[in-house]
């Protein structure tokens, strides 16, 4: 079955950022009965997440996140079909990108060091699923 991978970024409501530990609580427990799979990434007020399953399932996720109203300003990146999963062991993974990482990743710092760049990420789509790709491995 091909699977779908959508990829968006949006921004935190300002005074939101103690929700973030209940948004991943309900973001793992749906995924586990819709079977999406996918990696969430927080960087200085911004969201990076992708979301991959079955279509239907896919889209209705991300129309419920899109009515959420602790984040706004959603921009879809991609919406394509891939022949595999790319986060099959994360219901959603999560990581918070610090300053470190700016230093340790100096090619794609200019995409997310002051926040993820949502003009830039949308004229390069695949720089966005190389960094959640990226900063995935190592968390097992
Ligand atoms: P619960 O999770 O049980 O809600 C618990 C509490 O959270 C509510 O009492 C309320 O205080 C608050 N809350 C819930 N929904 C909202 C809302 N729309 N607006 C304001 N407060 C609310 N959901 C997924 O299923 N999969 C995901 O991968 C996913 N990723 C997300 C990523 C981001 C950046 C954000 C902001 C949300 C994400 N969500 C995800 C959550 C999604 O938007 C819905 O909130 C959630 O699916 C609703 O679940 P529920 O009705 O079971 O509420």
């Amino acid at each position: 079955m091909a699977i779908t991978q959508l990829i968006y970024v949006s921004d935190l409501v300002k005074g939101q950022e103690g929700e973030i530990g209940a948004i991943l609580e309900s973001a793992v427990r749906h995924n586990q009965q819709d079977d999406i799979t996918g990696m969430l990434l927080y960087r200085e007020g911004n969201f990076l997440q992708v979301l991959e399953g079955e279509r239907a399932q896919v889209e209705a996720t991300y129309q419920r996140i899109s009515q959420d109203r602790r984040h706004h300003n959603l921009m879809m990146l991609t919406e394509e079909e891939v022949p595999h999963r790319h986060f099959a062991n994360w219901s959603m993974g999560y990581r918070q990108l610090a300053a470190e990482d700016v230093r340790k990743f100096p090619n794609y710092a200019p995409y997310f060091q002051f926040g993820f760049q949502s003009t830039k990420l949308a004229g390069e789509p695949g720089i966005a699923l190389d960094m959640l790709e990226m900063f995935s491995k190592g968390m097992l």
